[in-house]
């Protein structure tokens, strides 16, 4: 359980709650989408199967259930921290991927739509700031190959 860094105690109040699960927009426009049924097998110690569930790829980190709830928790951090762990043993799916390798490469999450911005009189898109961004991931490489971390 140390992998999840979570707060059982919280999360335990969590999985009796359930209160947030009426203004969470995923849970009321994803049919099978439910973080009380991820919590509940979290504070079971069940959590494995929900690692390649597209379930914990489906909240929007909008932080509703993080604004309500009486114990600042949240579902949001359980669906992050299962996020986290499915990266880091590759369960994400490919799309997250190659959206994470386009971000890394030019700072963006997909090309703007030139035509339709044309149409609706929208300026000329800003610079995405990728040359900028890729000088900080090769200097945040560069201190992890020196070790520091
Ligand atoms: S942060 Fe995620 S779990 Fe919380 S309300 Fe938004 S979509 Fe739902
Ligand atoms: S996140 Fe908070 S409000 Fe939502 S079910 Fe859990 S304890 Fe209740």
């Amino acid at each position: 359980m140390l992998e999840l860094n979570l707060n059982m105690k919280l999360l335990e109040m969590c999985s009796k709650c359930g209160a947030c699960y009426s203004i969470c927009p995923s849970c009321t426009h994803l049919p099978g989408y439910d973080p009380r049924q991820v919590v509940a097998d979290i504070v079971q110690g069940k959590f494995e199967k929900w690692l390649s569930s597209s379930s914990i790829w489906q909240c929007l980190e909008c932080h509703y259930c993080l604004e309500m709830c009486y114990q600042h928790y949240g579902f949001e951090n359980a669906m992050t921290a299962l996020r986290t762990i499915a990266t880091k043993r590759g369960l994400n799916p490919p799309q997250v991927k190659r959206g994470w390798d386009m971000f890394a490469k030019t700072g963006k999450l997909g090309e703007p739509a030139l035509p339709a911005r044309k149409k609706f009189g929208l300026p000329e898109p800003s610079k995405s700031g990728g040359e900028e961004l890729k000088k900080v991931l090769d200097a945040l490489k560069d201190r992890r190959g020196k070790g520091h971390h």
